[in-house]
């Protein structure tokens, strides 16, 4: 068997030793018999397991007392729904910093579903390649939230900084975070959010979960005409089943936990990786005359990393080659074209090692 390298942007590459763990507990889960597929939610050994997740994913982020963590349904997608139903029962308008593709989804539902959504900041003059700055973002009087996007996987653009969502009456609103496809891949410092959500299939697990970490005090903001699963505060009160939760992706996560808890060591070596893998990568991309990448140097995303070839009629030749090398997965999203390699937790340093040597060696053919 060969498991090649998986650049792709998600549904992402696993850690193979986590692979190999659920392939040990696959039919017959600790002696119980069965497989965690097969368990009631409501069971002793499934709810152990379920806490367990939330007890490693809250000691690696240090999450405080005051956050209450949901595994839920529905993709990051559905939260651009979930947010402002959630945020907008006291009326105001929701913020929005658009940097790119999912960005303006989230604007596009809450425009949807509640006609007013303010964009405070945005950069689609710059083509996005660079974030606003923090006196660039320009709430509404009304704002009853900020929502941002630290890291767009399709154009690879990420925050240098923590934007803050200040109304120019001096409230500081709560900031709400897509953290899908950057979660766990550093530290964080929670408080510094009102929501957090992530889709799991980048750095978290399987598709199919997402993770939501909401203050305390948001919960009481909802709007009445909601869909309750929609709902931060029923989802907390059930402890995220309300109905039958993704079991099976629920455990996974938790298996991806434990392996950044002790395998890797923490979010601090895995941050130290994760800067050394993106940066090999930029440095081969700056050296070359055949690859680019348009990104402000400051605002490169250390997890999804977008680059064109010179000649865009060499795509294919390279897309096949790489394909057959065992590089998986290199091509760019449907909407922009180009490369992308997304470099999450599960994408080993080897990986990057691999892949800077074949464009090498691409570009010394070809280029
Ligand atoms: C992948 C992604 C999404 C969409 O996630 P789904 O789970 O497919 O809905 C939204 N936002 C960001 C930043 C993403 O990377």
């Amino acid at each position: 068997m060969t498991r090649h390298y998986n650049f792709c942007a998600g549904p992402a590459a696993l850690p193979t030793a986590v692979l190999e763990r659920a392939q040990r507990e696959m039919l017959d889960y600790q002696g119980r018999g069965l497989s965690v597929m097969e368990m009631s939610h409501r069971s002793d050994e499934y709810v152990a397991i379920a806490e367990k997740a939330e007890a490693d994913l809250r000691s690696l982020l240090a999450v405080p007392d005051n956050y209450r963590v949901l595994f839920t349904q529905g993709g990051a997608t559905q939260q651009f729904a979930a947010v402002p139903y959630n945020l907008l029962g006291q009326g105001g308008t929701a913020n929005f910093v658009e940097t790119g593709i999912w960005g303006k989804k989230a604007i596009q539902e809450a425009r949807h579903l509640f006609g007013g959504a303010h964009v405070a900041a945005s950069s689609v003059a710059n083509g996005h390649t660079a974030v606003p700055s923090q006196e660039a973002i320009l709430l509404s009087d009304d704002a009853a939230y900020l929502h941002v996007t630290p890291n767009e996987t399709i154009g690879g653009l990420a925050y240098d900084y923590t934007p803050r969502g200040l109304r120019a009456d001096g409230v500081e609103v709560p900031l709400v975070a897509d953290l899908s496809s950057t979660i766990l891949s550093g530290p964080l410092d929670v408080s510094d959010y009102g929501i957090i959500y992530a889709g799991a299939q980048k750095n978290i697990g399987p598709a199919g979960l997402v993770l939501v970490i909401v203050r305390d005090d948001l919960l009481d903001r909802a709007r009445g005409d909601m869909p309750t699963l929609f709902s931060y505060r029923e989802l907390a009160a059930a402890g995220s089943m309300i109905n039958t939760p993704a079991t099976y992706s629920w455990y996974l996560a938790g298996l991806v936990f434990e392996w950044l808890k002790d395998d890797i060591g923490g979010l601090a070596a895995m941050d130290a990786i994760n800067a050394r893998k993106s940066e090999k990568l930029y440095a081969a991309i700056d050296q070359s005359t055949l690859y680019s990448n348009p990104i402000a140097v400051a605002n490169r995303s250390r997890m999804n990393v977008p680059f064109v070839l010179a000649d865009e009629r060499l795509d294919s030749d390279f897309l096949r080659e790489a394909d057959a090398a065992g590089l998986l997965n290199l091509k760019g999203h449907r909407s922009v074209g180009g490369m992308r390699a997304s470099l999450y937790n599960a994408v080993p340093e080897a990986a990057v090692d691999a892949l800077v040597a074949f464009m090498a060696d691409f570009e010394q053919r070809r280029g």
